[in-house]
């Protein structure tokens, strides 16, 4: 349908970020176990949606798989900010089903039952799980080679995007760096975690793939959220236009012997220079994680300058600013003052608050006491940190209060999110009984219809849309 397919940037990118969320009940008088809870924070989506999986007015899914991990996947967004604004707005979502199953919870648990629902990668049983990051990419690059040539970025990348967390051995980088074990060594077998090998592109699979991405944290930081999207389209663009071209990107070159050495190397490694990495080429790398993203920042830069096209490939957020701003952390960790990333960085963040409680207690804090402070700066629905250090600016913001409530009901415009936001507008507004999928939008009553969006960049309703509005009119 030519009236619905437009121009789309060669160095386009589809960006989405899943969540998962832990959940727990404390001050009840009886037990409520994390799915129990998870559960009567879902009734009123039962209710409504007859479903524990269901699409919401900004495009974005939100669902409870069996278990007790709340999931909320963002719609499909073309810029980084969009895809921050729409992760925050899922923030909220979160916290609104918490606080309104705290209130029924209350009549039966007692009246200081508090939910608490974290956006981080651990639980308190010791249970991992995850934050995955999804982009579209050409499928003229075979998924092995991306794999190969991303993941020493992904692995060292953690020293900006990596949400921290105090543990008994200390506090460390990366919340899940003693998890994935499994999940980073086996990134050069056939299995293969590091990003998901099911091939489920939610769009034209003989032009896209949609790369998963499952090794990173959960951000509370904007700056990380925001930081981590864009230069991983970044280093994509490097890798693409080398498929492209038929020609090697030139990032094998830096492939780890031991990916999952380095990656528990980086995590737990402060200075972020001072961690050497064994080569697949079996030589050594000193210089830290940061010595690997100076390699990989310096091809980008170079190749930034060879395409200048690239700049114009995210309508909302300036290339040349990331690219600053990578620098400028990088530079941060070179200069051995790594504090100054406090107010961007989540592990920088609570490392540096966690250090100031312990002087100040002359050493007599408890390890219980910063798990407890550690959780809370995670807990979008009652806890009291993160909003503290945003409102006194102690950490950046870069969208504000209003901006992640609009997008609670506005979703980005120029994805096929727009048509799916409106669809489900419309359908909830009439009453009407309803369906989605990424690449689908279906009407039960008050007529059978059904649409396919195959394109993730169609923002524009043909007939088939206009009629099924029409039907909800
Ligand atoms: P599950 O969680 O059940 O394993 P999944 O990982 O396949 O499923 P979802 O949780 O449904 O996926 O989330 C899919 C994510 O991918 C969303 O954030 C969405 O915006 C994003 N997405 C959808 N289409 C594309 C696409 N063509 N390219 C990249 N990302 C996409
Ligand atoms: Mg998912
Ligand atoms: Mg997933």
């Amino acid at each position: 349908d030519a009236g619905t397919l437009r121009e789309v940037h060669s160095f386009a990118r589809i960006f989405g970020i899943e969540t998962e969320y832990g959940v727990s009940v404390t001050g009840a008088d009886a037990p409520c176990d994390a799915s129990q809870t998870a559960m009567m924070m879902f009734q009123p989506i039962i209710a409504s949606a007859r479903s524990t999986n269901t699409y919401i007015e900004n495009g974005s899914r939100l669902y409870l798989d069996v278990g007790s991990h709340p999931e909320y996947a963002t719609s499909e967004a073309c810029d980084p900010m969009d895809a921050l604004a729409v992760d925050a707005a899922g923030e909220l979502v979160m916290r609104d089903l918490a606080l309104d199953a705290q209130q029924r919870l209350r009549s039966t648990h007692g009246a200081h039952a508090t939910v608490h629902v974290f956006k981080n990668n651990v639980d308190s049983a010791g249970h991992s799980f995850g934050c995955h990051e999804n982009y579209l990419v050409r499928r003229f690059v075979p998924l092995e080679v991306i794999e190969h040539e991303l993941l020493p970025f992904l692995i060292t990348r953690q020293l900006f995007t990596g949400a921290g967390r105090v543990t008994k051995s200390g506090f460390q980088i990366t919340q899940r760096a003693d998890f994935l074990d499994e999940a980073v060594s086996s990134a050069t077998t056939r299995s293969r975690p590091m990003v998901n090998t099911r091939d489920e592109p939610h769009a034209d699979p003989d032009a896209f793939r949609r790369l998963h991405v499952i090794i990173g944290d959960s951000n509370r930081s904007q700056w990380a959220t925001m930081m981590k999207l864009a230069t991983t389209h970044l280093v994509l663009c490097v890798i693409e236009q080398a498929g492209r071209e038929g020609r090697e990107s030139g990032f094998s070159r830096f492939a780890f012997a031991d990916a999952s050495a380095a990656n528990r190397a980086v995590s737990r490694d402060m200075s972020g220079v001072t961690a050497s990495f064994d080569m697949a080429d079996g030589s050594t790398l000193q210089g830290g994680a940061v010595a690997m993203q100076e390699r990989y920042l310096q091809a980008v830069e170079q190749f930034v300058d060879e395409h200048p096209e690239v700049a114009s490939s995210l309508p909302r957020t300036d290339v040349h600013d990331v690219i600053r701003q990578w620098r400028n952390a990088l530079e941060i960790f070179r200069s051995g003052n790594v504090d100054a990333l406090s107010d961007k960085v989540d592990w920088v963040c609570k490392h540096r608050l966690f250090e100031a409680l312990r002087t100040r207690s002359g050493g007599n804090i408890t390890q219980r006491k910063l798990e407890q402070l550690d959780l809370d700066y995670h807990d979008v629905a009652n806890g009291a940190l993160y909003d503290s250090l945003l409102r006194r600016g102690t950490l950046h913001s870069l969208i504000g209060d209003w901006q992640a409530q609009e997008a609670r009901t506005t979703p980005p415009a120029d994805t096929r999110a727009a048509l799916r936001g409106r669809f489900v507008g419309a359908a909830k507004a009439y009453g009407a009984q309803y369906s989605c999928d990424w690449t689908r939008l279906s009407l039960q009553s008050p007529q059978k219809m059904d649409m396919v969006l195959l394109d993730p960049f169609q923002c524009e309703g043909n007939e088939d849309f206009q009629a099924m509005l029409d039907a909800l009119a």
